[in-house]
């Protein structure tokens, strides 16, 4: 059997924190105890909010872990052919859809629906997208893709999971109600999910997904928050006849107040806790790492 391959993916979109800690070096020691390998990925299509100077502090504050990491880096703006690729494959297969509205219209259509009655929300807590722009003609639709709107390209969930039919997932963590095994994926509960936008050929779903068969990556492990977020992986994979890594996702770290870390809560970050002098074995004390 060839070696497990784990991977940590941080988000160069501020420093890293207690949380992203645990995570970087549960992977690690997974890593070591299974003979495997640890990639690292730094996931920063979101160029509005990604820096280079994070980006600097993820190599440095995980060195300063004792975190190493198989070369060579995958950063994924350098890919974004690869994600364009599949979204073109979902495209061929009629699952993909341009929605024009702009946030504050998504907001008035569901507080719309909501006045008559309740409306779903994903797993993440925010309303499903209504679904308009899928009853547009074909002539309105031509029409818009070829003036200057904005626009997103969703996911026909309803097409995608009647494509795809009932998947499931091996999980050998643990899901916030205690899931564990093979897990049901409900990717439904998302509803007609972004998959990419007019000036980014990508999204966070479509392009971990990718970056995950493209690596090789046998064993994802992650945090608890995007537990759910799963389902959507699991069935993007069904759709792209992509391989299907094992699940692992562990316990979050809090704050003192039981919230979630923030990357802006000098507290718990790694270069706020070094300064104050912390040493890297304090740090694995902290998250409750052995
Ligand atoms: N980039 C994501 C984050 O920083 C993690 C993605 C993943 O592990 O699947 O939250």
């Amino acid at each position: 059997m060839p070696p497990p391959v784990f991977r940590f993916a941080p988000s160069p979109n501020g420093y890293l924190h207690l949380g992203h800690a645990f995570s970087a070096l549960l992977n690690l020691d997974l890593a070591r105890q299974t003979g495997g390998r640890l990639l690292l990925r730094i996931e920063d299509i979101d160029l509005t909010r990604c820096k280079p100077e994070f980006e600097t502090a993820i190599y440095e504050d995980l060195t300063w872990l004792g975190i190493a990491w198989d070369e060579p880096v995958r950063r994924q703006s350098e890919h974004l052919a690869d994600y364009r690729e599949a979204l073109e494959k979902l495209s061929a297969q009629n699952l993909v859809f341009p929605s024009f509205e702009t946030r504050a219209e998504i907001a008035k259509l569901v507080a719309q629906r909501e006045a008559s009655g309740r409306w779903p929300r994903d797993p993440d807590g925010a309303p499903l997208y209504p679904g308009t722009a899928k009853l547009l003609s074909s002539d309105e639709r031509a029409r818009l893709l070829g003036s200057d709107a904005p626009y997103a390209l969703r996911l026909d969930m309803a097409a995608a999971c009647a494509r795809a039919g009932d998947l499931f997932w091996a999980e050998h963590g643990e899901g916030p109600d205690g899931e564990i095994g093979a897990v049901a994926a409900r990717p439904e509960a998302w509803g007609d999910v972004v998959l990419a936008r007019k000036e980014t050929p990508t999204s966070y779903h479509l392009s971990v997904v990718v970056d995950d068969a493209l690596q090789g990556v046998t064993e994802v492990v992650r945090g608890q928050d995007l537990f759910w977020s799963t389902s959507v992986h699991r069935l993007l994979q069904q759709l792209l006849g992509l391989p299907q890594p094992a699940y692992r996702h562990h316990r979050l770290i809090l704050d003192a107040a039981g919230g979630k870390l923030s990357k802006s809560t000098e507290a718990t970050g790694l270069r706020e806790l070094r300064a104050g002098g912390a040493r890297p074995a304090d740090i694995r004390g902290l998250v409750g790492l052995p």
